[in-house]
């Protein structure tokens, strides 16, 4: 099995593992989704936010429970909305890298006072700006790799 982690060892973790060995899926919708396809594939999939990506993959926005409840408190039209209209925009997104430890995420997630960050990389050298979608880190996904780390140890 597993040797067991030294306490110098854990307080390492956070700085050397890399937000890709513990990321997960990223749930993704289109900028053209309407606000209420959004809301049923909240439920679905059992996510808080969803991650906007146009045909290629590529970051266009992010939409959580909040901007859904917003939009469509009191507004029966909002449900028919496509979601470009309710998202946070690009470059406003925050994001990470996989190679980034899970430190710079958790930093990230608490500084800017958000859930999740996707996870992208760039992948047209004439295009930097252009951001694929690889993954998703949740404060969630943090909380329980610490929980494994530690009843490794
Ligand atoms: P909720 O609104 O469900 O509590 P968040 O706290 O994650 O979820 O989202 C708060 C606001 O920040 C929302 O308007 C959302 O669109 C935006 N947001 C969420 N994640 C990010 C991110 N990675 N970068 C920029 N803005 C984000």
């Amino acid at each position: 099995g597993k040797r067991s982690l030294n306490r110098l060892e854990r307080s390492d973790w956070w700085h050397t593992t890399p937000v890709k060995d513990i990321q997960s899926v990223a749930i993704t919708i289109q900028a053209t989704t309407t606000v209420n396809d959004a809301v049923i594939s909240l439920f679905l999939e059992d996510v808080g936010t969803l991650v906007v990506v146009d045909e290629n993959q590529i970051l266009a926005g992010i939409v959580s429970r909040k901007d859904l409840l917003k939009v469509t408190l009191g507004n029966a039209q909002a449900q028919a909305m496509p979601i470009q209209l309710v998202m946070t925009k690009r470059p406003k997104i925050y994001t990470v890298s996989p190679d980034d430890s899970v430190y710079e995420a958790a930093r990230k997630l608490i500084y800017y006072q958000i859930d999740s960050l996707p996870v992208v990389k760039a992948v047209n050298e004439n295009n930097p700006q252009a951001l694929k979608v690889v993954g998703r880190i949740t404060k969630t996904n943090i909380v329980k790799s610490l929980i494994e780390v530690e009843s490794d140890a």
